[in-house]
């Protein structure tokens, strides 16, 4: 048997023993001080990666800007073409179809954890939320929009191209609508899987300053979408009318100003367990739109709900409103604040929710994020009634489970309580940690009791 002599061009990506180990121990990601040859190749497209001998490592998209300049897709030499892509999506697609309950809003594809480096879909009933983090996916932009509309008929797919870390890439903040179907009368019609309330929701006249849908898009026939009476024209939105329904309840989601691409989703199963577990008065600190309190109103007999900012607070006093939930009340304030005040004067709970900010967004950040999570825990562990349960949170992926841990262990020493611990959550199952890739695991969430 004749085996193939390694060889490399100089389009490929030279990498160094260590960055090649990396890959090979299945991590996705090589940094720039692990790539001893540049590919003679344009930022954003897919390279071949070769060892120092010229071996096969894997493919990569190449971001020339980003300190991680490679981010591997395959690690099999083969032609990466759109039945590729495809092929990734529906995989990531029939996952969600087994895991993904009591929701018609999930995450369609978690990036790294999909094995798609940089890109996320969020979907929102019939409309999604692309985002693209690296060179190589903002380059295939127009192709995922594509299959979206192939795979799912969408109402709407905006882009949410604002998260920081497109700066790290030289990329762009970007928000905008990348396609609407509802502006082409006679195609909706032949698409039988939009909703009614599509058309009912339309405004009379056309928007201006609709961007115009992906060239390759499907489009109606011509001459199918002259007007006529019977046949008025529609109008793409911008989704003021998107509303979805988790656990049973509904919230009004903004696609294209609202945190994260319109809502936590990382936090659904976590928040069906603190309906489990809510009773008596609860806190819910670090609200958002009001999704953990809307949930614990279920099992409390009140809920204090405490958030920083007033669109929040307004935005989750709405989504009472609209599930005609009145036990809960809102309180925009700094939550370090309002859980000394309560502490000071003396007020006690029986379910809590610490739903905090990533405290350590980066390795310099860790000392102050543990004092944080240090004192929000120990405010909340002396607030619990004998028997009342914490649930609490961190999303710093610099703070691992293991430490996070210890730094409860040290608030409920420094509370003089004892506390166990019923369970260890994680992020909602469509956001899938890749074992390989321990940046893919971020989302710790904590079920603790407190015993005396
Ligand atoms: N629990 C929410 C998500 C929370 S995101 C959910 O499940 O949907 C974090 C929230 O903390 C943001 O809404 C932000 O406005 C708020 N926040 C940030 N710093 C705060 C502080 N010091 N006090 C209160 N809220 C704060």
């Amino acid at each position: 048997m004749t085996q193939k002599s390694p060889s490399s061009s100089s389009s490929d990506a030279v990498v160094s023993a260590k960055g090649a180990a990396r890959a090979r121990s299945g991590h996705l990601w090589i940094y720039r001080s692990d790539v001893t040859r540049k590919p003679q190749a344009e930022t954003g497209s897919v390279v071949r990666v070769v060892d120092h001998r010229g071996r096969f490592v894997a493919l990569a998209h190449y971001g020339k800007e980003s300190e991680i300049t490679l981010r591997i897709i395959s690690k099999d030499d083969v032609e990466i073409t759109r039945d590729f892509w495809q092929t990734r999506l529906r995989a990531a697609a029939r996952w969600r179809e087994r895991v993904v309950m009591d929701t018609d809003a999930y995450r369609l594809v978690h990036a790294e954890g999909d094995l798609l480096p940089g890109l996320i879909i969020d979907r929102y009933g019939d409309c999604f939320a692309l985002q693209t983090l690296t060179r190589g996916m903002e380059a295939l932009k127009a192709m995922w929009t594509e299959l979206l509309v192939e795979e799912f008929h969408p109402r709407l797919i905006a882009e949410r191209n604002d998260a920081k870390v497109r700066q790290l890439e030289g990329l762009p903040m970007i928000n905008s609508l990348l396609y609407s179907a509802v502006g082409q009368p006679a195609w909706e019609r032949r698409h039988p899987c939009l909703p009614a309330s599509v058309s009912r929701s339309l405004p009379e006249t056309p928007q201006a300053g609709m961007p115009a849908l992906p060239g390759s898009l499907p489009m109606a026939p011509q001459g199918a979408d002259e007007e006529n009476e019977d046949n008025p024209p529609v109008w793409p939105t911008a989704a003021d009318d998107l509303f979805i329904t988790e656990n049973g309840i509904r919230f009004r989601i903004d696609l294209f100003e609202g945190q994260k691409t319109g809502a936590f989703l990382d936090q659904r199963e976590n928040r069906a367990a603190a309906m489990r577990y809510a009773r008596g008065r609860g806190l819910d600190c670090f609200s958002f739109h009001g999704s953990f309190a809307l949930h614990m109103a279920k099992g409390c007999e009140r809920v204090t709900a405490v958030d920083i900012s007033e669109p929040a607070i307004e935005s989750a006093r709405r989504n009472a409103e609209l599930n005609g939930v009145t036990n809960v009340e809102f309180v925009e304030a700094n939550a370090f604040d309002l859980l000394r005040d309560y502490d000071d004067a003396g007020e006690r709970f029986d379910t809590i929710v610490l739903d905090p900010p990533a405290f350590a967004k980066n390795r310099g950040a860790i000392e102050a994020a543990l004092r944080g999570y240090k004192e929000i825990n120990l405010r909340a562990l002396r607030l619990l009634n004998q028997g009342g349960v914490l649930i609490t949170c961190s999303c710093s992926y610099h703070v691992g489970e293991e430490l996070f841990l210890e730094v409860l262990a040290e608030a409920a020493r420094d509370a003089g309580r004892a506390v166990q611990v019923v369970e260890k959550r994680a992020q909602s199952r469509d956001h899938p940690i890749l074992l390989t890739v321990p940046e893919t695991y971020y989302l710790k969430c904590i079920v603790a009791r407190v015993m005396d």
